[in-house]
């Protein structure tokens, strides 16, 4: 592309397009991206003297094959001339009907029902949707609220928001609109019984009011990045049982490999009652998630008084985005994925040993392909994002956090690349 196209489309951009969290026009201009492949993004024209760019952001963790990719290419062309859409009222098609069989072979047996969405937000409306109407089907329509711990993120649709950290966060603003939700006290990293107690007493407590507890098992992600032990979850499992609270597990941003077990409540052999997925479904490819739930759950709605799940948008189980996810999946089950995820943790875990000695860094942790550097200071988001790009590499800080997610094939030069460009932002100010 001409650089001066590149900056007509800027200009246009700064005109007329909203980007995530900002203001119109943007605070900065952003950088144009021509095409990707593998690991690195080519930019239209060049940033400070980089013209690609190794992503250390997944796209926001879903890109876990890189792009590109010739498998997931093929399955997206070979869906395309078949058909890229059909509505999904009364007909069906064999890439959903694959997608949701697979889907239900690798997650927990109790887990059966599939329901195909359109984003990881709509996923966390559909699982709320089910657990309120599962108790209003079976005679307990008090039970309407959620708990959760402080510290998560769920997604900016409106149930989800509810449920999102409700200080400091994305969503503060909110505050008083949104439904109001039952918070623990943001999970400790390390096991703690107080902490367990509190959760125990929470959930008794709140028992008849409560529809179901909702977190992100093992790492907070867009709420803070933050590592807690997995059993906390069966905690928190017992403690639903106990109580008759349905429990739901969002595993939008750590499914399919990311903490080092394919989800991440397998570190703690903890069964939900309903589960998100997203992101890495479709390879990062396309918009698509899934809201999995039980039978019990699946049979209280379908039994009660209005007999169906009132959700139906018009791109649900969408084919093109059904078959790459399902290629993307045998993309990811037929190759060693476990030890992939292994060597970036190693590699993240040596790269970025040297953070912890720079001024200003409060902590650095590392979980299977997540490398996070937590400053005792907001970052400086414009220093450190140019700090990255000079060094190669494309991250996107936040709030006192810079990290990093990258592909599953990001090779070991290419890795070291992004610690030292983890490195360098976290000690650009
Ligand atoms: N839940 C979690 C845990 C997430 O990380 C995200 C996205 N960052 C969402 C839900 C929302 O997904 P989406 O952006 O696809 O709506």
């Amino acid at each position: 592309m001409r650089s001066s196209t590149a900056r007509e489309l800027v200009a246009l951009d700064r005109a007329h397009v909203w980007h995530p969290y900002g203001p119109m026009p943007g605070r900065t201009g952003p950088l144009v991206v021509e095409s990707a492949s593998g690991v690195r993004l080519r930019l239209a024209e060049p940033a400070h003297g980089q013209s690609e760019l190794v992503d250390g952001m997944s796209s926001w963790w879903s890109a876990v094959h890189g792009y590109n990719h010739p498998v997931l290419n093929e399955a997206a062309r070979g869906q395309l001339d078949r058909m890229s859409h059909v509505m999904f009222g009364g007909l069906t098609h064999e890439p959903a009907v694959r997608l949701a069989t697979r889907l239900v072979e690798i997650t927990p047996e109790p887990l059966q029902h599939v329901f195909l969405c359109d984003s990881g937000s709509v996923s966390v409306e559909v699982a709320v949707k089910m657990c309120l109407q599962y108790w209003r089907s079976v005679g307990r329509p008090a039970k309407q609220r959620l708990l959760t711990w402080r510290g998560g993120y769920h997604g900016d649709t409106w149930q989800p928001m509810s449920v999102c950290d409700p200080e400091g966060g994305m969503h503060e603003l909110w505050s008083g609109v949104l439904p109001r939700q039952i918070f623990a006290d943001a999970p400790p990293a390390a096991y703690e019984e107080r902490y367990a107690d509190h959760l125990r007493a929470l959930v008794e407590r709140h028992a008849d009011e409560l529809a179901a507890v909702i977190v992100e098992p093992v790492v907070q992600g867009a709420g803070g990045m933050r590592f807690h032990s997995p059993a906390y979850l069966r905690v928190l499992r017992e403690a639903c049982d106990a109580h008759g609270v349905l429990l739901v597990l969002d595993e939008i941003a750590t499914g399919f490999g990311r903490t080092g077990t394919l989800f991440a409540a397998e570190h703690a052999d903890v069964s939900p009652d309903v589960l998100c997925l997203g992101k890495a479904l479709t390879g990062g490819y396309l918009t698509m998630a899934a809201t999995l739930c039980t039978g019990r759950v699946a049979d209280g709605i379908s039994k009660g008084e209005v007999p169906v799940l009132a959700h139906g948008p018009t791109f649900m189980g969408n084919p093109l985005a059904a078959a790459v996810a399902c290629a993307s999946i045998d993309l990811l089950l037929g190759q060693d994925w476990a030890q992939e995820v292994k060597r970036l943790e190693t590699g993240l875990r040596d790269g970025l040993a040297e953070a912890a000695s720079l001024p200003g860094v409060r902590d650095v942790r590392v979980l299977g392909g997540i490398g996070v550097v937590q400053l005792d200071h907001a970052v400086d988001m414009a220093a450190a994002t140019e700090a990255a790009v000079r060094e190669g590499v494309w991250l996107r800080p936040f709030r006192d956090l810079v990290y990093t997610m990258p592909p599953y094939v990001t090779g070991d030069d290419d890795l070291a690349r992004i610690t030292r460009a983890v490195c360098a932002a976290a000690a650009s100010g």
